[in-house]
């Protein structure tokens, strides 16, 4: 790969910064440097400017300014929102979250009776095969010891989407916080919190075209919080530690743009995808669309390219310089399915040869028709050399990974 060209279509991964973002950062790096906190001038001016970024985030999510927490990412976010409800009762000791969890929420809730000393006790709700929750399910999970709720806006390895809404709100009538990771969510779908009653909000700068390492979290007012970064005052006490301020500038202007860019992501962006899955579908046979075909984000799409495996498919793409990313491990470090494909329940036939594309306002349909003529013929390739795929009627539906030790 010398001066081939980048397909990117892993923006559930991570984004370009924005130019218009990179811009707006730039002067923080170099003559503005003051401290945010500082008393003289030469900080005041990067206070005013951190102000300016928080109204944009706020914007964004149609909250208030004081709402907003600047943190170092969405982890943070997660890790703060999760440990300041569990705080905030400690009698209680129950959590109910789901299975397809970011790894940022789902390793926290396993690793919290380490964390704190206390025992708890997780439901982690199960989903139905097209990834989306039954919300009957959800309230029977509640118990009089439930502290706290987290449950993701949108699936990073699928797109799907909760009913956050709803969901929120039945916590609330229950007088239980409510946390929805939203890194997924936010700049892709309108995002309206006076009408969507959460405590809390998470969300990350690199998932929506502005730097790694800058994150918010939304803190409803009136929400009993605890820091987790303990420290100086910045943050209204709420978070110690220097503000990372270019990343705070470019969060804000990158919300700025997102809001202007949602209407596009939602048409153009959605057609893109939609071309690029029905064409996969159509050209490639048994391929399988992971997750719910309309409750889903309008940049994603998960299929499953029955028989082969997902990483295998990767390496190909890579040598076409496209980028996107898979759902299998089966024969790199975990030896496991994406958790999210296993709790869906796809078969492992499917699940191994996963492939998620997501793209951005950045991709063009040039892109897309790119794809859709070097794809097709790496999968026959593939499968021509698979095992599985010579066998595939003895073992369509069923039979378990014992080739390859995944546990399936
Ligand atoms: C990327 C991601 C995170 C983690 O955000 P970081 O800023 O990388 O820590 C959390 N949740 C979801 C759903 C994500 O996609």
């Amino acid at each position: 790969m010398t001066d081939q060209k980048t397909i990117y279509m892993d923006n559930n991964a991570t984004t370009r910064v924005a130019p218009e973002v990179l811009e707006a950062m730039l002067p923080y790096f170099s003559e503005l440097y003051g401290n945010p906190s500082s008393m003289h001038r030469f900080g005041d001016q990067v206070r005013k400017a951190i102000e300016v970024a928080r109204s944009q985030v706020a914007e964004l999510l149609n909250a208030k300014p004081s709402e907003i927490v600047f943190t170092s990412c969405g982890t943070e976010s997660d890790s703060t929102a999760i440990l300041s409800a569990l705080q905030a009762s400690p009698e209680k000791r129950h959590i109910i979250t789901s299975r397809v969890e970011h790894p940022a929420v789902k390793n926290l809730c396993e690793s919290l009776d380490r964390l704190t000393g206390h025992k708890h006790t997780i439901t982690s709700l199960h989903v139905e095969s097209d990834g989306t929750i039954d919300l009957k399910k959800y309230e029977k999970a509640f118990t009089e010891e439930t502290a706290v709720v987290s449950m993701m806006w949108a699936n990073n390895e699928t797109g799907v989407i909760f009913p956050i809404k709803e969901m929120a709100a039945i916590a609330k009538s229950r007088g239980v916080l409510f946390h929805t990771d939203a890194v997924q969510a936010v700049g892709k779908l309108p995002i309206d919190l006076v009408d969507v009653p959460v405590d809390f909000l998470s969300l990350s700068g690199h998932k929506l075209h502005a730097p790694k390492g800058i994150g918010v979290l939304y803190v409803r007012k009136g929400t009993p919080y605890m820091p987790f970064l303990i420290g100086g005052h910045q943050e209204g006490g709420r978070r110690g530690g220097t503000e990372n301020v270019t990343g705070v500038i470019g969060l804000g202007r990158a919300c700025e743009l997102a809001g202007q860019m949602m209407h596009t992501e939602n048409t153009v962006v959605r057609a893109l995808r939609d071309k690029l899955e029905s064409g996969l579908m159509t050209k490639v046979p048994n391929t399988i669309l992971n997750g719910h075909k309309e409750d889903r984000l309008p940049n994603t799409t998960n299929v499953s390219f029955e028989y082969i495996e997902g990483e295998a498919i990767l390496l190909h793409l890579d040598q076409f310089g496209i980028c996107a990313s898979s759902g299998s491990a089966c024969t790199s470090g975990s030896l496991e399915p994406s958790h999210v494909l296993r709790a869906m329940g796809v078969p492992f036939t499917a699940a191994h040869g996963s492939i998620r594309f997501s793209l951005s306002i950045y991709n063009t349909e040039d892109e897309v028709d790119y794809i859709l003529e070097k794809l097709p013929p790496v999968i026959a390739n593939l499968r021509a050399m698979s095992p599985f795929w010579a066998d595939r009627d003895k073992i369509a539906g069923g039979g378990s990974c014992s080739s390859c030790g995944c546990g399936k």
